[in-house]
């Protein structure tokens, strides 16, 4: 795959470029509690600045449904970006017309601006063409640093590449370039983890998953459905009964596509959510009560699902085998990650896991430097990880 990196620019002296980051920033109670996609977008943002380029940034924040929404502006991350780039950065609470030109005007070249949520405007989720070239009046040249917001066909992840000059941000290169190192012809057998919470948004990546891979291994909530459907009572837990259909329908085209699916056979339950509870037992997974909640993946089930491992050469994670935030409920996250990272560094596995949560247990269990590779992207990560083109991605393209 071919696309324009920042080093084929020319001289970009006072040229307005728009550079489409990801600043959806995790926040709680006014406060950005993790700045890790700030810092990710810095290489960037600073090459461009540096060589003079008047850099307006674009992102969006939340799930703001096209209207303006006072604790999803951006102006609430401005102080954090400032203190991460060690720059003045100033805000502008529009994306398009006037006021931004005014912005752009006032800007030195080298100098930097935030532009509003970009889904305050209806238009963005839509990819309007109307916005899209009213974003575009603006600029010269456009650059996508966002690979996690690249499974999208928005109007600044995507649009905006069909109607300005177009580049691959750093961020953004470095991830494209490490996942096709990783995955591009992986060597099989392939096993794949998915496991989380987030078990409708997954579903229909594992229908495209079990003909990619040797082996599904499911855990998390996402097993609960999966048990769920296969009669299994599973008391209290997290599971999406309604969509026991759909799964049904992804363990049959497993079969005939000759994949393996590893569901739990053994867990871990509780009758509260919470860390280190009385209540808290391993038992079969037929054995669950009508009062307990399956919270992690049993130890002698983990045995087995390293044993799978060790049969495998390629493996892509998205997703906790469970509760990880509370002890005891990570053991069976951090053992299967534990036993990925030793693989790894004997050489006869390439491990590459994605997904907000997943590359935090990664680095509670302390391995996250010994995976392949770790792409900071969630839902980008899994559609890419389906082999499915991103829209973002496919736009850069030469
Ligand atoms: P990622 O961010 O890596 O894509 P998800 O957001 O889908 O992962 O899921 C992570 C969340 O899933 C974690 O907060 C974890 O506590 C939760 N989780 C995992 N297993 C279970 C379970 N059995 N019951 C309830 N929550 C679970
Ligand atoms: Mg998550």
């Amino acid at each position: 795959m071919a696309f324009h990196k920042l080093d084929d620019l020319g001289d970009v002296t006072g040229k307005v470029a728009l550079v489409r980051v990801d600043f959806n920033l995790p926040m709680q109670d006014g406060r950005v509690t993790e700045d890790s996609r700030v810092r990710a977008a810095l290489p960037t943002i600073l090459e461009l600045a540096n060589k003079g380029a008047k850099v307006l940034l674009l992102a969006h924040f939340g799930r703001p449904k096209g209207a303006r929404v006072a604790d999803q502006s951006l102006s609430l991350v401005i102080s954090t970006v400032e203190k991460i780039l060690g720059r003045e950065v100033m805000f502008v609470p529009e994306i398009a017309g006037d006021i931004v030109s005014q912005a752009v005007g006032i800007l030195e070249p080298g100098g930097i601006a935030l532009l509003e949520n970009t889904r305050f405007w209806p238009g963005e989720e839509k990819n309007d063409p109307e916005l899209v070239k009213a974003i575009a009046a603006n600029a010269d040249f456009y650059v996508n640093d966002a690979f996690s917001a690249a499974h999208r066909a928005h109007a600044t992840t995507e649009g905006l590449a069909h109607v300005l000059p177009a580049y691959a941000g750093r961020s953004m290169q470095a991830e494209l370039e490490a996942l096709e190192k990783a995955l591009g012809k992986p060597v099989k057998p392939v096993a794949a983890v998915v496991g989380g919470a987030k078990v409708s948004s997954k579903l229909g990546v594992l229908t495209h998953l079990v003909t990619k891979v040797d082996h599904l291994i499911i855990g998390g909530g996402m097993a609960n459905t999966f048990l769920a459907a296969r009669g299994v009572d599973v008391g209290k837990s997290l599971c999406e009964h309604e969509l026991a259909g759909t799964a049904e329908a992804i363990l049959d085209a497993a079969d005939a596509a000759g994949c393996t699916v590893h569901l739990p056979y053994e867990v871990v339950v509780s009758k509260t959510f919470a860390a280190n509870p009385p209540s808290l037992r391993t038992c079969n997974v037929h054995e669950v009560a009508a009062d307990e909640m399956i919270l992690d993946v049993g130890p002698s089930a983990v045995e087995a699902l390293a044993d799978a491992l060790k049969t495998c050469r390629t493996l892509v994670w998205n997703g906790p085998m469970g509760a990880f935030e509370m002890a005891p409920f990570d053991a069976a996250t951090v053992a299967l990650a534990r036993i990925a990272a030793a693989l790894t560094k004997e050489g006869s596995l390439v491990s590459v896991a994605g997904g907000g949560d997943t590359v935090a247990a990664l680095h509670h269990a302390g391995v996250a430097d010994d995976f392949s590779y770790i792409s900071t992207a969630g839902g980008a990560f899994l559609e890419w990880m389906e082999g499915r083109e991103l829209p973002g991605v496919k736009a850069l393209e030469i």
